[in-house]
């Protein structure tokens, strides 16, 4: 099994890292950074984000185990103290292989467009004044947005910004996307749905901003882009998907209810 580990950088993932290479080593696991079969994830949900950007052009044939070192992460499956049980468990087991759903994004400039997948979500912002946008559904016009913003996100980004903004917990075997508002603006003038829309995997949004000059962050995940030449975004759920290798159960439900209720 070739292997890569990312880490986090601090103290603890470090030397987890350390000990991961020396039990990886005695079960003849090779490490390889190019072109591994498995990414292994040592931190929290942003090491697994970083992870996922680094390796999202291998999606194909890379599979994730995300290994949390600080307070529970909603893509870690394993605990620091039960790497050594993980190591033994991808040297013995078959594991089950999950897949995920990511949302692609295509932003269109004059000059040509560039291509993003997010895990989590894609979150398009002004910068320095509200964002003006409209919002198609299926190449019909369904709002013109205006606010802070509007995020995008896949169902196992559902439980991240998402949720703050009050959009639904989706499970990820639901192929969808969810459109969230970030502060609206509504008054007699401008008028937006307000709550958030799910859609499913054969629909398309377009958010066009009224200025083509207007500046824009648009937000990766956790990589934040500025541009002021958008003409057009395109989301859509993408073709591609992530997998997680599991080497025992954990279902999405258990792990929403003790990132956010109790743990068991
Ligand atoms: P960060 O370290 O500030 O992480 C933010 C928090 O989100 C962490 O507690 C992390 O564990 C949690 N998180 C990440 N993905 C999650 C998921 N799928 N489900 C539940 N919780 C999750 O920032 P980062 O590490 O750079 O992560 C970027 C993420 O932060 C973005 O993808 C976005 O979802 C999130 N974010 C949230 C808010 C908000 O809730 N108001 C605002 C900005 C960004």
């Amino acid at each position: 099994m070739k292997y890569v580990v990312i880490d986090r950088g601090d103290d603890l993932s470090r030397r987890l890292t350390g000990r991961f290479h020396t039990l990886a080593s005695a079960h003849g696991f090779a490490p390889d950074a190019e072109s591994p079969d498995i990414v292994i994830s040592i931190g929290g949900d942003g090491t697994l984000l970083q992870a996922f950007h680094r390796y999202n052009h291998l999606l194909d044939r890379v599979s994730f185990v995300g290994v949390h070192t600080g307070h529970l992460g909603f893509y870690a499956d394993w605990q620091a103290h039960e790497l050594d049980d993980l190591v033994a468990k991808m040297a013995s087991d078959k594991p089950q292989y999950v897949r995920y759903p990511l949302v692609e994004v295509v932003a269109n400039r004059p000059d040509g467009s560039e291509r993003y997948l997010a895990l989590n979500e894609f979150t398009l912002k002004g910068v320095g004044s509200t964002l003006v946008a409209s919002i198609h559904i299926n190449d019909e016009l369904f709002e013109m947005f205006r606010g802070d913003g509007i995020v995008v996100s896949t169902p196992s980004g559902s439980t991240a910004y998402n949720k703050s903004l009050g959009g639904a917990v989706i499970h990820p075997s639901i192929e969808s996307l969810q459109i969230a508002e970030i502060a609206s603006i509504n008054n007699r003038v401008y008028r937006t749905l307000g709550s958030s829309v799910v859609l499913p995997k054969h629909h398309h949004c377009d958010i066009i901003p009224e200025k083509e000059s207007q500046r824009l962050a648009l937000v990766v995940d956790h990589i934040s882009i500025e541009r002021s030449d958008i003409r057009s975004l395109r989301c859509t759920v993408s073709d591609k998907k992530i997998c997680f290798a599991r080497y025992r159960p954990f279902p999405f439900w258990r792990r929403v209810r003790e990132a956010f209720l109790t743990e068991s």
